[in-house]
């Protein structure tokens, strides 16, 4: 009854297996990742990485030591009770942590273009990325803001074409985004509002009204699904986004299977709704919750959405969770600099983003998780630190 099997390799999985051990876990633990390599940090591949100021990020931990058997290069292929299928041979268990992340969705007819989610991914675009080259990126999201700010330090052409009418659609409403344009263009890159593709081609970008989009490297960064295929079938119940279903324990639907990081979608008593998050945060700590979970602690996992995106020269930050009716306040004004939004639902904050102002992001994020109430008055003035009325 003693078996861990941990599917993936990521952060989410490195945690997971750690938190195990630090917690006193003495049965046999393994991490089954598809990628050749051993357990890395993805966040700096699209930032020090592409600038060559990192070739490597793998985890900096001794898996000897923790006596971990890091099955690498090996690939998930199914499921059933008690026992793990893989591209290598069936491995048994007595549980079973799911962790295998998320993957780029990519366009119909991409096959020419890149897309980044791995170290080499990462290499491979630095390489590509030479002084004068012409790097067209679909997609305004986090990626592609990241993507161009490299991609411009090494004096490289750049072009975004984004389908919608502001950057980072998904995420933030365009009131918000709107001072976000300025970015790009203080940057040197063509942001183009509006532009569809059709297709991609070795060369070229089609747009849906027939324009060619010339290009030395296009990469497609237009958000990521959980990758789950594997599961179909298994008794695990994945939801409609592709996310596995999890409760608030991070338990799937079949015994002794939990779920953590990107792949996972869980019931938030917080927000009222089942949420999905693919932030490097909460891969974190779903990871440390589901060991704690194994070894004993039966507290829902629930904390407040937290993640920061660096572009442009900016440190962008955003905690928790917005929806249509919450109020937004500004502290500063999207003229400046530096400037917060915060929103209030009955005059308690429920989500910010912050940009370049890492104390009000801090204050915030406390005042979310106590669900405590602000001053709007005092809270709309950058000036004073953010605190509860
Ligand atoms: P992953 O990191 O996706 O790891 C899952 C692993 O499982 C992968 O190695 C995959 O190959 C493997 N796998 C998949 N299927 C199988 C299978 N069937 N069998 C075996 N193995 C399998 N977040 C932030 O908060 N801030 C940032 O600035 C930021 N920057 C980012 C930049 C980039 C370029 C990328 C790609 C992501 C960034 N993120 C950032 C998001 C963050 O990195 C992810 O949320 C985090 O990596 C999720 O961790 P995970 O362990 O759940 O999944």
């Amino acid at each position: 009854t003693d078996r861990v099997v941990v599917v993936g390799a990521g952060v989410a999985a490195a945690q997971c297996a750690v938190t195990l051990r630090e917690g006193g876990w003495h049965g046999s633990l393994s991490l089954v990742g598809a990628e050749p390599h051993p357990p890395y940090d993805r966040p700096p591949l699209s930032k020090d990485v592409l600038l060559a100021k990192a070739d490597r990020t793998t985890l900096d931990l001794d898996w000897k030591a923790f006596d971990v058997r890091l099955l690498t290069g090996r690939r998930a292929t199914s499921l059933a009770p008690g026992l793990l299928g893989t591209d290598a041979g069936e491995l048994p268990y007595d549980h079973l942590v799911i962790a295998t992340g998320a993957a780029p969705i990519r366009l119909p007819g991409d096959s020419a273009a890149r897309v980044l989610r791995t170290i080499d991914d990462s290499l491979a675009l630095r390489a590509a990325l030479r002084p004068g080259a012409h790097l067209v990126l679909v997609g305004a999201g986090w990626i592609g803001a990241e993507t161009a700010t490299a991609a411009r330090r090494l004096d490289c052409r750049v072009t975004v074409l984004e389908a919608a009418d502001a950057p980072l659609p998904g995420a933030l409403p365009a009131e918000l985004t709107a001072p976000m344009r300025r970015w790009y263009e203080q940057a040197g890159v063509e942001l183009r509002l509006g532009a569809r593709v059709d297709r991609i081609e070795p060369g070229a970008v089609h747009l849906a009204d027939g324009e060619l989009v010339p290009a030395d490297e296009v990469v497609v960064g237009v958000g990521a699904r959980p990758d789950t295929r594997w599961l179909v079938g298994s008794g695990v119940e994945l939801d409609a986004g592709g996310a596995v279903l999890a409760d608030s324990l991070l338990r799937t639907t079949l015994p002794g299977v939990w779920a953590v990081g990107d792949c996972v979608s869980y019931p938030s008593a917080r927000y009222g709704e089942r949420i999905w998050v693919q932030h490097w945060d909460h891969a974190l700590h779903s990871g440390r919750a589901v060991a704690a979970a194994l070894l004993g602690a039966e507290v829902p996992y629930d904390p407040v959405p937290y993640f920061w995106s660096e572009q442009f020269g900016r440190m962008v930050q955003y905690a928790g969770r917005h929806g249509a009716g919450d109020q937004p306040l500004w502290r500063g004004s999207p003229e400046d600099e530096q400037w917060s939004v915060l929103w209030l639902r009955d005059e308690r904050p429920v989500a910010a983003l912050t940009v370049d102002r890492p104390r009000d992001l801090a204050q915030a994020r406390r005042l979310i998780d106590l669900g405590a109430a602000v001053d709007p008055a005092l809270a709309a003035d950058p000036a004073l630190p953010l605190k509860s009325a």
